[in-house]
């Protein structure tokens, strides 16, 4: 069972956060895949503390459109398996 995510309001009530893709820049709905985050490392030639870090969010369908190598986006494969069945697995 997925767990959403949730903060606080302005009420200080919780509701469900809400993803922007950056590539289309529509509200991702939560799917079998989405939302989905890319974490950009800058600088990632040189040493950790010389590096930078953003983290952006993104349809999977919009990564993999704009891809020139989404035929290796095998984490789209259903039977690719989740962090958790990784672990389970050790
Ligand atoms: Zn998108």
């Amino acid at each position: 069972m997925r767990k959403e995510k949730k903060v606080l309001n302005q009420n200080n009530t919780e509701e469900p956060i809400r993803f922007v893709c950056v590539f289309c820049g529509e509200t991702i709905a939560p799917g079998e895949l989405d939302p989905c985050a890319l974490i950009v490392v800058a600088a990632i030639d040189r040493p950790r503390a010389e590096q930078k870090e953003q983290t952006f969010y993104c349809h999977i369908n919009c990564l993999k459109d704009r891809s020139s190598v989404a035929g290796s986006f095998y984490i789209t494969d259903h039977d690719f398996p989740t962090i958790g069945e990784i672990e389970n697995e050790q």
